[in-house]
């Protein structure tokens, strides 16, 4: 996919995850006069209609119709998304429990889950399609070069690319983030995220299931039946030890283990697929920008999974980029300028800090095993599933449609 003849750009986006694809696609699609370097270090795992790709992510309503503004949730869906219609959380140390159901609020359902190779896959085919868009995979960096007038990044091959702004949507380890020396807030969770696709012997019946426990919660995402198949993707957050030993279980001893941690809320778990561990680390960039470059996604905030939020911020990035870049073009300002950068890094530090703040609440509180603590918050779980109103306003924040 590498187009030789272009070398010199407006924007050079490094990392073509869920985020930086979506930032290409929506920049091109938002100004075709814009030329973007969309820069990969691998080749992605494609799309595989037979088995679901263990890593998934929970999308959200307001990230949904950022996608169908590029045009690709029809594609997706052809593909493969599974909607879930409630949501059921309880805590495992007492009788707390707050459910959630998508009629409540009027919705036909509450997000869905979409499985990060579909994402990829779709978003990849658009920017094909897009002639102000060259895709450059697998392509390696050596160096990075920023100066008053632009930024040149200089390839592994011998190759150079330039352009106005540089665009770090390269993950959680974010090389452009460490070169540049962009400080951060950070802490190792001490937990690390099993994730899997499992059978299990009932129906989900499209609802999303986390049960908290004080060493980590599991996270049960319902995806669309296979044939007579019941499938959940998990998300299995343990303290590191706990996981390893996990990880080191046979495939029948680790459903045993799993049905018995989801209190066979869906009976027997009868069939595991390979399973990853991910160590998890809470990030936040302090700034998002120097002049010529950006953070976006998970380079300039990761956090723990147990919200389902990570992708929808970087979404909500994205969406807020390309506003500013799209604004400082129709005014004739340079989009590599620190005071263009800045307005978003204004516009959304907040929110990202807001989330991360309250994943972190969430962690703590669960883990907490005082007596005093526990009961409150059964109490406070129990008693605000009773409030329907507070309830649906929640709801619909997590799903950015408040
Ligand atoms: C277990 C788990 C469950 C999660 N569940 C959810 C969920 O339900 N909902 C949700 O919203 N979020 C979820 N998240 C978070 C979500 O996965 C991340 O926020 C998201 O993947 C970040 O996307 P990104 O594009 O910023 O980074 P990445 O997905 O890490 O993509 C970065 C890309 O950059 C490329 N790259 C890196 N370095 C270079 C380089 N030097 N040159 C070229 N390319 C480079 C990489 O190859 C990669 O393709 C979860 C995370 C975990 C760990």
């Amino acid at each position: 996919m590498v187009n030789p003849t272009r070398r010199s750009y407006d924007v050079i986006i490094v990392g073509a995850g869920m985020v930086g694809a979506s930032a290409a696609c929506l920049l091109a699609q938002t100004n075709r006069e814009l030329t973007i370097g969309l820069i990969e270090a691998r080749l992605s795992t494609p799309f595989n209609p037979q088995q679901f790709d263990p890593r998934v992510a929970a999308i959200t309503e307001k990230s949904r119709l950022l996608l169908e503004r590029c045009g690709l949730w029809q594609a997706m869906v052809d593909k493969r998304v599974s909607p879930y219609l409630a949501m059921d959380v309880w805590d495992a140390e007492g009788t707390g429990r707050i459910e959630f159901d998508c009629h409540t609020i009027h919705q036909s359902n509450l997000g869905h889950i979409v499985e990060n190779a579909v994402l990829v896959d779709c978003l990849l085919a658009e920017i094909e399609m897009l002639p102000n868009v060259d895709f450059h995979c697998p392509v390696n960096i050596a160096n990075y070069l920023v100066d008053e007038d632009g930024v040149m990044v200089e390839l592994v091959d011998g190759g150079r690319l330039d352009a106005q702004l540089l665009v770090a949507a390269d993950g959680a380890n974010s090389a452009i983030r460490q070169h540049f020396k962009f400080a951060t807030k950070e802490w190792d969770y001490g937990h690390q995220a099993i994730v899997t696709t499992i059978t299990t012997e009932r129906s989900h019946q499209q609802i999303a299931r986390q049960r908290f426990m004080p060493k980590g919660p599991l996270a049960l995402l319902p995806l669309s039946d296979q044939g007579n198949l019941h499938q959940c993707s998990i998300v299995w957050s343990q303290e590191t030890e706990e996981a390893d030993e996990l990880m080191a279980l046979d495939d029948r001893q680790f459903c045993q283990r799993l049905s018995e941690a989801s209190e066979y809320c869906l009976g027997q778990v009868v069939d595991v697929e390979q399973r990853y561990a991910i160590p998890l680390r809470q990030r936040h960039a302090i700034d998002y920008a120097i002049h010529r470059v950006v953070l976006l996604g998970d380079a300039a905030h990761s956090i723990h999974p147990l919200a389902g939020q990570g992708v929808n911020l970087g979404f909500a990035d994205v969406e807020v980029l390309a506003d500013e870049l799209n604004r400082a073009l129709t005014r004739g300002i340079d989009v590599g300028d620190l005071s263009v950068l800045r307005r978003y890094q204004r516009r959304r530090k907040p929110d990202n800090l807001a989330t991360m703040a309250a994943m972190e609440g969430f962690k703590r509180l669960f883990a907490a095993d005082q007596l005093p603590i526990r009961l409150l918050r059964n109490l406070g779980m129990s008693t605000l599933n009773q409030q329907s109103a507070i309830k649906n306003a929640m709801i619909k924040r997590a799903m950015g449609i408040d």
